[in-house]
């Protein structure tokens, strides 16, 4: 029999419920998720077959708990559960059913790229190829529809997915829409698998059910049709997902949709402490028309707050940085902590000031800033214009964005090439591509074209900084506009991640210019000669891409707000928390345009999903100057920051309209604003990367000093041979080892 101790008696009642559909309805911390894994295990225990049990979440990283969970309950007995996400699912029913919906066995699941590319063959097909942004808008509506979502499409663009689609069976594939979609739709059409896979289940519960979308409903209602051994756990509260799709009427509703349902609220939050829960209570308190609920706790108050207004987002960085730093010295676990943002382009700087502090971390689900697939294409011209003959680069970027270069055509350049003995960029001379007997009129224009392009860009870039090239690439090549004329938030990100990119290019320039004096011509100075500033900008990623590559569990975790649902850590950090980051500008001009509140509420929600993520210390930020997408911006405090409670914020909140900030350019900033919070009082480590500060005391150079350089990052002297900005030390990089350098390339850290 399964402990049920540890449960408090409305907790208990929702695990012990058997015969009739069940709604859990609670706010965050309060053991919904909880209630999910004790009802497994009691169902179980009560002789229910594992096996027969379906449990579905959204992520990959709380199925997993769900199973742990219920493992340390069940032991053995728990061989056999069905734990798994919705999509998992729906791929694992289509390959049970294969024959029925006209797939062989080992069909594929195409991921975005595969998605992308075949989006493209179809346009091709179609004669619809001129539009670089039209693979992404084909894309964007078949998801669209595979999900549910809005109007059915026009005559053209159904068309187009139909095509689409075709294709994807003439490969054997299938993409994320179809998982669940493939399903739902073989269980309308043939009720006696239906019904089969009614037996296989005899009963399921759904966690995060207010992030369902109409396809994952209809497939819970199919499976489900009466509710009888239906158990859904949620909150409206937390419904961050309605710009996929999900309906957050699918939660408010259950009762109408399932009459007779027993619906379980629970009160008590577990997780945080009392000025936490009291925080997120006020903001999400803001939002109108919600299911009323209560959250209360008896943990003690605990800390407050912790507020820290910095002058911009590096000292942002490096303070949120020194917090848990201090905070793991003071004990907690790496592994407890989490620094949370709103979006993906926020990473960057954040990952340097944890880097500079020597904080491990690791970034959760999403990709480092450098992996991304528009910042590779960009690092690939970028490379290319220093060392055409790379290869793997021109084939990254010979048809992104698209130019009509297709599979067939790169064949052929490639086997020329080979045969000839030559890269691929000399293939692409003029002489050679009329040499090269396989390529028809219009490949040779086009691959000409390409090479053209390049030796502009090579001619453009030669005496230029590394923020010249990654404009000149950027704008040249179409790589932004591609996705600057595409709508939605994903392409809206895309943008912003390549206008990050012009600004990392930018400040590693600045780096670049304080180390050009060429030193004398030894050995040793070398690196101190390097005054290339595209090259540097190069190996600085080359080299961080080298860092990253540690693993281990040890760690901070970074991740957007959205990745958070679910989680809990001890210590969490929410960086970014201004008016056009958090909430996001898209939400305000909605707001503001359309009077469509929605969006904001929905970014709310959000706030509240990351407040209530942590357990015992919550500290939240914003900068007076952010240069997210380039240019630096000056944005007020986040409206959310003041709908917290003064008392409850350990630091004070400055005046929306106040601009005591430096304009661009200058240097120091005036700190006599920041009465802010200051991590504990650790003191807070200003870093300009804008302007680094000039060499000064040799004393800091001595053995064992700490100290940076421009590409290698920190390190240790282990020995210095003279004196002064001439002298040669050696110096101990975590990532490259000894190297020697003269003193004035280094900065005192
Ligand atoms: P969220 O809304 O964030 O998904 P949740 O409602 O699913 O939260 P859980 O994650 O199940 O909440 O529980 C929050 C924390 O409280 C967990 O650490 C859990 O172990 C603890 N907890 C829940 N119920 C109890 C209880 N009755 N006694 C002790 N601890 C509990
Ligand atoms: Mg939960």
């Amino acid at each position: 029999m399964v402990n049920l101790d540890d449960l408090n008696a409305e907790q208990r009642a929702a695990v012990l419920h058997r015969g009739g559909p069940l709604l859990v309805l609670a706010g965050a911390g309060s053991g919904k998720t909880r209630v999910i894994v004790h009802r497994i295990a009691s169902l179980v225990a009560g002789g229910v077959p594992a096996w027969s049990i379906l449990a579905m979440t959204f992520t990959n990283k709380a199925a997993g708990e769900m199973r742990e969970r219920a493992g340390a309950l069940l032991g053995p007995l728990a061989e056999g559960l069905w734990v798994s996400t919705f999509h998992a699912t729906g791929a694992a029913i289509l390959r049970r059913e294969v024959e029925a919906v006209g797939l062989s066995p080992r069909f594929s699941i195409y991921d975005d790229t595969d998605q992308l590319g075949l989006a493209r063959h179809v346009l091709r097909e179609a004669g619809r190829e001129g539009d670089a942004a039209a693979g992404r808008d084909l894309l964007a509506a078949v998801d669209r529809k595979k999900s549910g979502m809005g109007e059915p499409p026009d005559g053209g663009t159904a068309m187009l997915i139909e095509r689409y689609d075709r294709a994807l069976r003439a490969a054997n594939a299938v993409d994320f829409g179809d998982l669940l979609l493939l399903p739902v739709e073989l269980f309308a059409r043939r009720p006696e698998v239906l019904e089969r896979w009614r037996r296989r289940f005899s009963h399921v519960l759904v966690d995060e059910f207010q992030d369902t979308n109409r396809i994952q409903y209809r497939l819970l209602k199919l499976l489900c049709p009466d509710g009888m051994d239906l158990c859904v756990v949620g909150d409206d509260d937390q419904s961050i997902y309605g710009w996929r799709g999900a309906e957050v009427s699918n939660i408010l509703d259950f009762e109408k949709d399932y009459p007779g349902a027993t619906v379980v609220k629970l009160e008590r939050n577990y997780r945080s402490d009392g000025n936490i829960l009291a925080a997120a209570q006020a903001v999400i308190a803001q939002n109108p028309h919600r299911h009323d609920k209560t959250l209360w706790t008896d943990r003690p108050a605990g800390a407050r707050i912790g507020l820290l207004v910095a002058g911009d987002d590096y000292e942002e960085a490096d303070r949120i940085a020194a917090f848990l730093a201090e905070r793991h010295r003071a004990g907690t676990p790496l592994g407890e902590m989490a620094v949370f943002y709103r979006i993906n382009a926020q990473s960057r700087v954040l990952e340097d000031g944890l880097r500079l502090a020597r904080v491990p971390y690791v970034i959760v689900r999403g990709r480092s800033f450098y992996e991304r697939a528009e910042i590779k294409d960009a690092v690939a011209y970028l490379r290319l214009l220093i060392n055409p003959r790379s290869d793997a680069d021109v084939l990254r970027i010979i048809n992104s964005p698209p130019r009509k270069i297709g599979e067939a055509t790169v064949e052929r350049l490639s086997r020329h090439a080979a045969a000839r003995g030559l890269c691929l960029y000399d293939a692409l001379a003029e002489g050679e591509l009329s040499a090269n007997a396989d390529l028809d009129g219009g490949s040779r224009g086009r691959l000409a074209a390409f090479r053209q392009l390049l030796d502009d860009l090579i001619a453009t870039c030669a005496h230029g900084n590394a923020r010249e090239a990654a404009e000149a690439v950027l704008t040249r090549t179409g790589l932004l506009d591609r996705y600057a004329r595409q709508e939605g938030p994903e392409a809206q990100e895309r943008v912003e991640n390549l206008r990050e990119l012009l600004r990392a290019a930018a400040e590693s320039d600045v780096r670049a210019s304080t180390a050009v004096a060429p030193g004398p011509a030894e050995p040793g100075a070398d690196l101190g000669e390097e005054s290339d500033p595209l090259l540097s900008f190069l190996e600085e990623i080359a080299l961080l891409g080298d860092a990253d590559q540690e693993t281990g569990r040890d760690r901070v975790s970074l991740m957007t707000l959205h990745a958070a649902k679910g989680l809990e850590f001890d210590v969490v950090a929410i960086a970014g928390m201004e008016e056009g980051v958090f909430p996001h500008s898209r939400a305000i001009a909605s707001h503001a345009f359309y009077a469509g509140e929605e969006e904001l509420h929905e970014e709310r929600r959000l706030c509240y999903v990351g407040f209530t993520r942590a357990r015992r210390r919550l500290v939240v930020s914003c900068a007076f100057r952010r240069a997210l997408f380039g240019d630096p911006k000056m944005n007020p405090p986040s409206r959310f920051l003041r709908e917290v409670p003064a008392e409850l914020l350990d630091g004070i909140l400055p005046a929306a309209e106040r601009r005591a900030v430096p304009m661009a350019g200058e240097r120091t900033i005036d700190r006599s604003y920041d009465q802010s919070w200051r991590g504990d009082r650790f003191p807070a480590r200003v870093r300009r990367p804008a302007a680094p500060p000039a060499p000064r005391a040799e004393t800091a150079r001595a053995t064992g000093a700490t100290v940076r350089h421009a590409v290698f990052g920190v390190g240790k002297v282990v020995a210095a041979d003279g004196e002064g900005p001439d002298a040669k030390l050696t110096v101990r990089f975590p990532s490259v080892g000894d190297k020697r350098i003269v003193a004035r390339f280094v900065t005192p850290v």
